[in-house]
Order: C-alpha cells, then sequence, then structure tokens
C-alpha cells in the first residue's frame, strides 16, 4: 500500500512536540511492514536541511489568492530515515527556522495547495493520503471538491487528530486563497460563521483518528464546540495509540546517553545517570528524583508546578529532588527560574528545549511527572517506562490509557484525578513511600522496561483503518 503523510513536523527534521516523533517513526516502521510510506512536509529552515543532501524532484506554480507562488519537491537523497522524505519549499514562506509562526494560515494553505498541486502530477496515484492536524487538514476537502484535484478525488484519506484544541480557524475573508471549488460545498468548511479546517477534515476525510481511545470519547464530550460533529460522525471515528521508535529510544543503544543499560542492569545503569544528573544540577543523589518534561503551558498542568513542588518540597522536607526541562509561557518560566533560590539542591529547571538532556533525564529519573489537564496520547511516559522511570500522571487521555496506578493488581505507576496542587503534592508522597519500599520498587522498574509500546501494533490498527 502506498501512504503519503503529510505533515507540519517530522522528527528528525523538525520537532516541536509528539507530532513530530509520531511522523518520524510511524512511516519507517509501515516500510518496514511492507508499506510503501512517504512523508511530504514543508521545508523548514532546520539544521536538518542543511546538513543533508537534496534533489529537487519537483517544480511548479500555485496560486494564493492573486499571489503566483513557485514551489520546489526537494527530496532527501540516501533514505536514511528509513522512508522517503519530500520537503516543500516556498521560499520565504516554509523556509523559517520556527515551525509555527504568525502567518500560518498562509503558510500552511500554500504548503497545502502546492502537496496536491504536485501529488495531481504523478502518473500513479497513491492508495492513502493520511493528514495530520489541521495545519494538513483542508486536504481532504480540496481533493472532494476542489476542481483542480478532482484526480485525486478516488484516494483514501485520513485524519489524525494528535491536538483537538489547535483547529485552524480562520476567516472568511481569508477563503479567496482556495482553488475554486464546487458550488454549494462552502457549508462544509465552515462552522459557527469561520473556516474552521479541522471540522472539515472531520466531515470528509474517509477516517478519522486520534492517538487514545480515551481522547476520542473526550473529544466527543469536549472539542472547542466540535463535540457534537464528532459524535455525528462516530461510525469513522478511531482511537489509535501511538507508539515509540524503539530504535531511537531504548537505553541499550541510545546514542544521547553516555551510559548504557537494560533490564538486566537497570538499578546501576539508572544510578549513573542519576549520579551524573545530580552533579550537573546540584541536586541530592541520595533524594529520588522527580522529573517533567514538556511544553510549559496549561494544558501539561506546567502552570501548577512552582507552587506544587515548593508545597512538596516543604512537606517532605526536602527528602525528594525535582527537575524541570522545559519551555512556554514566559509566567511559567520565571515562576520556576525564581524557585531555584528557594529550594537550593533539591530543585532546579532547564528552561529550554534539549533533545540530548531529555533523553539523560529519562534514563537518570526515578519518576516522572504529568499533571496534563489534557493528553491526547502522551510519549513521556511511554519513553519513560522503557528508560525504567515510573509515571506519576493525571487520569486523562492517553494518560490513562498507558498507566496503571500500583495500587491496583498489576499497576506500575501513580495516578491522580485532579490536575490541581493537592494531587501533586498527595502523590509526590506516594512517590516517596514507594521509592523507599526498595524491593516493590526496584521490581516495578525491571518490569516496566519490558513493557511493548513498539510502532508493529498501531502501525497493523493503522492498516485496518486504510483497509476498512
Ligand atoms: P506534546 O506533543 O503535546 O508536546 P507529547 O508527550 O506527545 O507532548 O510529546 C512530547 C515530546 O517532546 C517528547 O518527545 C518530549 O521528550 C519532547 N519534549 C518536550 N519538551 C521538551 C524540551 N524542552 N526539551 C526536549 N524535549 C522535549
Amino acid at each position: 500500500m502506498e501512504i503519503i503523510h503529510l505533515s507540519a513536523e517530522c522528527y528528525p527534521v523538525a520537532k516541536v512536540g509528539g507530532l513530530g516523533d509520531v511522523v518520524g517513526a510511524l512511516p519507517k516502521y509501515q516500510c518496514q511492514a511492507g508499506h510503501y510510506a512517504k512523508v511530504v512536509m514543508p521545508a523548514h529552515n532546520t539544521k536538518f536541511m542543511h546538513q543533508n543532501e537534496w534533489v529537487n524532484d519537483y517544480e511548479g506554480d500555485i496560486w494564493l489568492g492573486s499571489y503566483k507562488l513557485h514551489y520546489v519537491i526537494l527530496k532527501e537523497k540516501t533514505h536514511k530515515l528509513g522512508f522517503d522524505l519530500y520537503c516543500v519549499l516556498i521560499d520565504g514562506l516554509t523556509n523559517r527556522e520556527k515551525v509555527y509562526d504568525t502567518d500560518d494560515t498562509e503558510r500552511f494553505l500554500a504548503y497545502q495547495i502546492a502537496t496536491l498541486d504536485w501529488l495531481c502530477q504523478w502518473q500513479h496515484l497513491p492508495d492513502v493520503v493520511h493528514c495530520h492536524d489541521h495545519h494538513t487538514a483542508l486536504v481532504p476537502f480540496m481533493m472532494q471538491y476542489a476542481h483542480a484535484y478532482r484526480r485525486l478525488r478516488r484516494v483514501k484519506t485520513v485524519f489524525t487528530i494528535h491536538n483537538g484544541l489547535y483547529q485552524g480557524w480562520m476567516g472568511w475573508d481569508k477563503a479567496h486563497y482556495l482553488p475554486a471549488i464546487a458550488r454549494g460545498s462552502e457549508g462544509l468548511l465552515d462552522w459557527g460563521g469561520m473556516i474552521n479546517p479541522m471540522s472539515s477534515a472531520v466531515r470528509c476525510a474517509d477516517a478519522v483518528t486520534t492517538v487514545s481511545w480515551s481522547y476520542m470519547h473526550e473529544l466527543m464530550e469536549k472539542a472547542v464546540g466540535l463535540e457534537g460533529l464528532f459524535r455525528q460522525e462516530a461510525r469513522k471515528c478511531h482511537g489509535v495509540l501511538n507508539g515509540i521508535d524503539t530504535q531511537i529510544w531504548d537505553p541499550a543503544v541510545d546514542t544521547y546517553l553516555p551510559h548504557h543499560y537494560s533490564t538486566e542492569d537497570v538499578q546501576a545503569g539508572k544510578e549513573k545517570h542519576k549520579k551524573e544528573i545530580c552533579e550537573m544540577f546540584d541536586l541530592n543523589p541520595k533524594n529520588p528524583l522527580i522529573v517533567f518534561i514538556g511544553r510549559l503551558v496549561a494544558e501539561k498542568g506546567a502552570d501548577l508546578l512552582a507552587h506544587a513542588i515548593g508545597r512538596a518540597l516543604h512537606e517532605t522536607q526536602g527528602r525528594v529532588n525535582f527537575l524541570v526541562l522545559g519551555s512556554g509561557a514566559d509566567f511559567i518560566e520565571n515562576e520556576l527560574s525564581a524557585l531555584k533560590m528557594f529550594a537550593k539542591g533539591v530543585y532546579n529547571c532547564f528552561i529550554g528545549y534539549n533533545e540530548a538532556l531529555s533523553h539523560r533525564l529519562y534514563a537518570a529519573a526515578d519518576f516522572i511527572l504529568m499533571p496534563s489537564r489534557v493528553e491526547p496520547c502522551g510519549l513521556n511516559q511511554m519513553y519513560a517506562l522503557r528508560y525504567g522511570t515510573i509515571p506519576m500522571v493525571r487520569s486523562t487521555g492517553g494518560l490513562q490509557d498507558t498507566v496503571k496506578d500500583f495500587g491496583e493488581q498489576g499497576g506500575f505507576g501513580i495516578r491522580f484525578n485532579q490536575a490541581t496542587e493537592d494531587d501533586i503534592v498527595i502523590s509526590t508522597h506516594r512517590a516517596l513511600q514507594l521509592y523507599y519500599s526498595q524491593d516493590l520498587f526496584q521490581a516495578i522498574r525491571a518490569r516496566i522496561m519490558t513493557f511493548d509500546h513498539s510502532w508493529e501494533t498501531s502501525q497493523e490498527n493503522y492498516r485496518r483503518i486504510y483497509e476498512g
């Protein structure tokens, strides 16, 4: 089967969050399973673009309203990612250092139109066009109703929602950017008086998926106005849990790690990492280490961290370390930086994005904290499990589907119900209790490393959806 993935991000070309990880891994596993999967993304101005060789695969012109734009399809020369990677270069629009910017409507519209223009030139047609998130969400509509792309009408489309909070809304004043569409089809773009790309994809795609079943159910209850639509289209909606790329995320081979370990030497392996990280960040290596890694936004519960950590440190009399790696809202960054002054030796933070450090933290930590308000799937808890780090998670979305509380039969993590300071503090007490029950703690650690969250199962679920 030939599958074309369209996405704004793809690791290691450009990654802002989990979307990048997913689109960097799923096509590779699909190719390994015998399919022919490709990724077509905007040519962002990233390190990967400069460090690799590209060939011009195609050049063409498109119209964005009254602007004529020239585009070039660049193909990565060596197939180094395990799938064919194509980047759409539109000078001045796609080649920015930032993946997301203030004129995303125009940038991503141009990318989608150029991609469809190119696909129409192919001699054969792919079996499936798989669109990821709102930046590619107008594609299923345009494939059905834009006169210029009539040739693609019978190609199947799948739309995957990685985050339902961002829907790509734009005013009707931007409608002139779109190619000519069939009369009467405008209604499929409209939601509440605006063009809503996500709602059009939910209506026009052959199948709609999101990255866990629990999140799909949550969307049917609360989806910034689209909940009724998800319920109405329930028959074609599916939950497919993300996998993790176990060829990259494996503490036995991870190229970012200075020391490697596996289930046999998990305790010694993690101790080495913890010692180094504690030295680097001036933390007490005798204490359990709880880390937070992620975007510092309310969605992730990051606004709760500074106060909750302060209280937990006070209540436990400094018997635990906290380390935060992330960037995001200014006020959260400032609060987390200010806390350093008051909690020396047991708390620290690194404000910024650092892929290498994140890998070392998954290896060094005893626990990972995820107090998310919304978590469609969540990859951090799956990476953590693979690295023998126990997840402390709020019961929501994919966290609910992948973490079982250690108080339950067969459980291994810490779960809490509310995204509140209280629940974070209580969970910290439970983490300490578990940490000092060393036999149980070590047994859980070794066990969680063996869990299978690889892409093999998830890619098989996608195959069924493509064929369904
Ligand atoms: P989301 O896509 O909502 O941000 P996910 O859990 O799906 O959340 O994916 C987050 C990914 O981004 C993980 O690979 C995580 O390690 C990584 N990540 C997030 N913030 C940072 C950061 N500041 N430095 C390094 N990696 C980060």
